[in-house]
């Protein structure tokens, strides 16, 4: 807690050689796609146990563009799927993944891949999280010129800006950068594409601003993987008082101090009592950032009840299942609190000092409130991490392009004019398309979005999906 690096010790080669000769190389490997990238997972276990490492980093590229993210931040539903989990521990896949591209990295074996061929296709990505890069990657080796546009002022996205540096150190960004530079993509930071509502607060540090009409005159195609932005609010009595944030004010102004900038009037936790909204993996690291800073204490709420310590595995295996997550960050201290529902806040002279909250409970498949169970809470800081709804729309409407009943970008994932929207060459791809999710399903979209680019661009594709 002294400190914001990454503290994970990875696996070194006899660990990782003891793992992946534990994999039994199924004959239906269900980690293969328990994994959304279907990476390769029996194939590289085998190759770390026989000590071929520089196979193993080509089985893992063919299949995942950013292993090192996936390798420290992934939930890992492959784990979950994993034939050993039946019974025993699964093979420790995620650990395997984050020695492999470690060690590749170290020996030089990451290169810059360009085109061997240019198209003369210029594609626009706009945003530059990892569904975004993965696409711009996958388009710069097809042969197109790739911009990709960010209105923040780094490239990473929710890598960058609300991942947590303790759970991955954004040198891993800049290095892929790099190495995307090199195979010729352009990266404009700081260039808002669209418009955003002047009340917003979602983070926007654009100095400059492009027309989705001047866009699609200057690019062949347009790929929108902007995310899923907009936060889910609590409008509760007393929600204007201050010290209520969203967790993505919170997060991105440390980040950026991490990064070496200076942060004006920087939302902190020192000395004060910290109340989390939200019992998800943005609500973790509002935890963990706030234990940093010094809180006088810290608690989360989280509405539904708690679930099982152990889940049912006959019953739920090989799929994602549902049971009590506790992170390093719970660990370093945090009082859980399930089944609770705040009502309003309460403040003095404007600013918050407290919430009332009450215990719910499911009936009839409704959540109610369980009567006499009313409490307060002391709150210097109050956190709202309670998801994200959909992307901002003005960016959306600017482009004209259909949206789903939840707001989202209209576009399904078939193999056949996958991704592409209501509108002729725009594309829509990671949460942007699907609503809030994972990293590894960013990539996943991202690569399935370019292959479908490349199809739009060139009438066929080589590239993977
Ligand atoms: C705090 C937090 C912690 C998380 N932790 C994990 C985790 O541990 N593991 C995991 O798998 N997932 C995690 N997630 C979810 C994961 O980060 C996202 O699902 C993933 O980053 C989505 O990728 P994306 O590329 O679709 O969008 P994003 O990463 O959201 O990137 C979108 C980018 O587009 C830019 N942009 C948007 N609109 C415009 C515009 N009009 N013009 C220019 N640029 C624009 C944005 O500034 C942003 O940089 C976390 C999310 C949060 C908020
Ligand atoms: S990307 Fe995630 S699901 Fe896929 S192998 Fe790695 S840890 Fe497992």
């Amino acid at each position: 807690m002294k400190h914001y690096k990454e503290f994970v010790i990875g696996l070194d080669e006899a660990q990782a050689k003891v793992q992946g000769a534990r994999c039994m190389d199924c004959g239906t490997p269900f980690c293969n796609s328990g994994c959304p990238v279907n990476n390769v997972i029996p194939d590289f276990n085998d190759l770390v146990y026989r000590g071929d490492w520089q196979n193993a980093i080509t089985v893992l590229h063919s299949t995942n563009n950013f292993p090192e993210f996936t390798g420290r931040i992934c939930p890992a539903p492959c784990e979950a799927a994993c034939t050993l989990n039946v019974n025993d521990d699964a093979v420790g896949i995620k650990s395997i993944e984050h020695a492999i591209i470690d060690r590749a990295w170290s020996e030089g074996w990451v290169k810059p891949q360009p085109a061997r061929h240019r198209t003369g296709k210029k594609v626009a990505v706009v945003g530059s999280g990892p569904a975004g890069l993965a696409a711009a990657q996958q388009l710069a080796r097809a042969g197109h010129d790739v911009t990709v546009f960010e209105k923040n002022d780094r490239v990473g996205g929710l890598l960058r800006y609300g991942i947590p540096d303790f759970k991955m150190e954004k040198s891993h960004i800049d290095r892929r950068v790099e190495q995307m530079q090199a195979e010729g993509v352009s990266f404009r930071t700081g260039v808002l594409v669209g418009t955003f509502p002047k009340d917003s607060k979602v983070t926007n540090w654009a100095k400059e601003t492009v027309s989705p009409e001047q866009l699609r005159k200057d690019f062949d195609a347009v790929l929108l993987a902007g995310g899923s932005e907009q936060s889910r609010d609590l409008p509760v009595p007393g929600r204007d008082l201050d010290g209520i944030h969203f967790a993505m004010e919170f997060l991105p102004q440390q980040n950026k101090v991490n990064a070496g900038d200076k942060v004006k009037g920087q939302l902190r936790a020192d000395g004060k009592h910290v109340i989390v909204i939200g019992g998800g993996d943005t609500g973790s690291d509002c935890v963990g950032t706030s234990n940093r800073h010094g809180a006088a204490s810290v608690t989360q709420f989280e509405v539904m009840p708690q679930p099982p310590e152990e889940e049912n595995k006959p019953l739920v295996w090989p799929y994602w299942p549902l049971k009590l997550r506790t992170s390093s960050s719970h660990e370093e201290g945090c009082v859980r609190e399930f089944a609770i529902s705040t009502k309003a806040f309460t403040g003095e002279k404007g600013k918050v000092t407290g919430l009332t909250t009450v215990h719910v409970e499911f009936k009839d498949g409704k959540l109610v409130e369980i009567p006499g169970t009313e409490k307060t809470y002391p709150a210097d800081l109050v956190l709202l991490a309670m998801g994200f709804v959909n992307p901002v729309p003005t960016v959306l409407d600017g482009f004209g392009i259909e949206k789903d009943p939840r707001g989202n970008a209209r576009a399904h994932t078939e193999f056949a004019g996958g991704y592409v929207t209501s509108v002729p060459g725009v594309f829509a791809a990671g949460d942007m398309r699907r609503g809030q999710s994972l990293v590894v399903w960013a990539i996943r979209e991202g690569r399935q979005a370019a292959r479908s680019v490349d199809e739009f661009l060139m009438g066929f594709s080589d590239l993977p999906r």
